[in-house]
C-alpha cells in the first residue's frame, strides 16, 4: 500500500480528474484547487511550466476516500481510529525501497513546490510527513509541519509547542541539530496518522502500519538519521537547526486567514531521494484536505468523550464551514432531558478549539447543513436551550479570539428534541413509498 497505489485504485473508479494543460505552480495549480476542494475529485497536473513532474492534490479531500484508502465503512471509522492509536505496532524495517530509486544532491528549486496565495512568503511544502528521533533515540515522532522554501538548500519549519518541537528542544540543549525526515506522497493511512493526537512517546508510523494492516515498510535514509516510508514519492532529508532561525510567514492556515509572522528554526536539507517519476503531493491550505486531516482525529476525541455522559452517539462532523476545527455538529441518541446540554459539555472539554457546537437527534443528516439549521428551527428555543461559555481558551487561529491570551466565548446549541413535549409535533413528514420508487426516483435524480 502507498500513495501510488491508492491512485490507481481511484483511478479504475473514475476519481481522479487529469489536467493536461499546462500550469504554473505559482497560483495557477492552487487556484485550481481551490476551486475544486469541496468534495472534488482528486486532481492530477500532468503538464508543468519549468517542471517535468506531476502533481497531485486533493488525496484525501473527501471523508469518503479517507474511508475508501482504509477500506473501512464510514461508521467504522472512528473505532478503527481508536483501535489503531491505542494498540500501535513496529513497521517492518527493510533495507532497500522504491524511494531509493533516485539518490541526488538536494536542490528545491527543481521540485515543482506550490505558491499557494498572493501575500504568502513564498513557495512552501505542505504534505511533509516529518520523522524524527529523540537525541538519546528513545522517543521517535511522526507529524506533518508546513515548510517555507528559503533558497535551494534551506526550509524555515513551522514547530507548533508539541512533539516535534520537544525533540527540538532536547537536541538544543544538547547543542546538537536535530535529523529529520521529510516523506512527500506517502498513503492517506500514513498521512492520517501523523495527524493523531496520540501522546509524547508514540511513534505514529506504528500507528499507520496498524491502519495499514501491518503492511508499512520504512527504509534508513542515507544521510541522517530518520526514517521514510520505503515506497514514498519523495524524501527530503534535513535538519533542524539548533541556533538557526528566521522570520516564517506569513502564510495562510486552517481558516483561511494569514497566520502571523514568526521566528522559526531553518532546515539545512542535506539529501533528496525520491522514485524514478516521483509524484509531488500538495495539499492546498484551508481546503478542504487540510481541515479534513487536521478535523478528523479531533472528531474521535469528541466522539470518545460524549460517549462517556450519552450512551449513543451517532456521528460528529467538525464542518468544513467551521474550518474542520471550529464548529462541531454531533448527533445523538437522546434518553434523558439535559443529554443535549452534557453532550455540549463534553465535545467543549474533548476540543479546547472548539467554539460553537450544535447537537441535532439521530435522524438529522449532520453532513447536510440545511438539514442541521432545520433542526435549529424547528426544535431549539434560544432561552432554554443556548449555552454561553465566557472568557474560555479557544484558539488564536480564530481572528475573533483575543490574540494575546486566547481567550474567547463559546456557544452550544441543544437542537434535540424536548421530551417534555409531544413527540409527533417534531417528527418529520415522509412518504410511504416502496424499494423499487426508492430506486426509481435515485436514478432519475442522482443520489
Ligand atoms: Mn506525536
Amino acid at each position: 500500500m502507498n500513495l501510488r497505489s491508492f491512485l490507481e485504485q481511484m483511478e479504475t473508479k473514475g476519481k481522479i480528474l487529469h489536467v493536461k494543460d499546462e500550469v504554473s505552480t505559482r497560483f495557477e495549480i492552487p487556484f485550481i484547487i481551490e476551486k475544486s476542494v469541496n468534495e472534488g475529485p482528486i486532481l492530477l497536473f500532468e503538464k508543468l511550466k519549468n517542471h517535468k513532474t506531476k502533481v497531485v492534490a486533493n488525496v484525501c479531500g473527501t471523508r469518503k476516500r479517507i474511508c475508501e484508502a482504509l477500506d473501512i465503512d464510514q461508521n467504522k471509522l472512528y473505532n478503527r481510529l481508536v483501535e489503531a492509536w491505542r494498540s500501535p505496532r513496529k513497521p517492518q524495517i527493510i533495507e532497500d525501497g522504491l524511494v531509493k530509486e533516485v539518490i541526488e544532491k538536494p536542490d528545491l528549486s527543481k521540485i515543482p513546490i506550490l505558491t499557494h496565495f498572493e501575500k504568502d512568503a513564498g513557495p512552501y511544502i505542505t504534505s511533509a510527513v516529518i520523522h524524527a528521533k529523540s537525541v538519546d533515540g528513545s522517543v521517535e515522532n511522526v507529524s506533518v509541519h508546513r515548510l517555507q522554501v528559503l533558497d535551494k538548500r534551506h526550509l524555515a519549519i513551522r514547530l507548533v509547542p508539541r512533539h516535534l518541537y520537544k525533540l527540538w528542544q532536547i537536541a538544543k540543549e544538547a547543542n546538537k541539530d536535530l535529523d529529520i525526515s521529510i516523506s512527500i506522497g506517502v498513503h492517506p493511512a500514513v498521512m492520517l496518522a501523523a495527524s493523531s493526537p496520540v501522546p509524547f512517546g508514540v511513534n505514529e508510523f506504528d500507528v499507520a502500519n496498524v491502519l495499514m494492516d501491518k503492511s508499512l515498510r520504512l527504509v534508513k535514509c542515507e544521510h541522517v538519521d530518520a526514517y521514510t516510508p520505503a515506497e514514498a514519492e519523495l524524501v527530503l532529508e534535513g535538519k533542524i537547526s539548533a541556533g538557526s532561525e528566521v522570520v516564517e510567514g506569513p502564510f495562510v492556515d486552517i481558516t483561511g486567514t494569514y497566520d502571523v509572522e514568526r521566528m522559526q528554526p531553518v532546515v539545512e536539507v542535506v539529501g533528496f531521494m525520491h522514485r524514478e517519476d516521483y509524484v509531488y503531493q500538495a495539499v492546498l491550505p484551508s481546503g478542504s484536505e487540510h481541515r479534513l486531516l487536521m478535523g478528523l482525529p479531533r472528531e474521535v476525541l469528541i466522539w470518545k468523550s460524549i460517549l462517556k455522559v450519552v450512551p449513543k452517539v451517532h456521528a460528529v462532523n467538525l464542518s468544513l464551514g467551521g474550518s474542520g476545527w471550529f464548529h462541531a455538529i454531533v448527533s445523538i441518541e437522546k434518553q434523558l432531558e439535559g443529554d443535549g446540554k452534557n453532550a455540549l459539555l463534553a465535545a467543549f472539554a474533548a476540543h479546547p478549539s472548539l467554539k460553537h457546537a450544535v447537537v441535532v437527534d439521530s435522524d438529522i443528516d449532520i453532513y447536510d447543513i440545511s438539514d442541521v439549521e432545520w433542526a435549529i428551527a424547528t426544535r431549539f428555543q434560544a432561552s432554554e436551550d443556548l449555552i454561553i461559555i465566557e472568557n474560555v481558551r479557544g484558539s488564536t487561529l480564530d481572528s475573533s479570539a483575543d490574540q494575546k491570551t486566547g481567550l474567547t466565548t463559546k456557544m452550544g446549541i441543544d437542537a434535540t428534541c424536548p421530551l417534555t413535549k409531544p413527540k409527533e409535533r417534531f417528527e418529520r413528514a415522509k412518504t410511504p413509498v416502496n424499494k423499487h420508487i426508492e430506486g426509481l426516483a435515485s436514478k432519475l435524480l442522482g443520489e
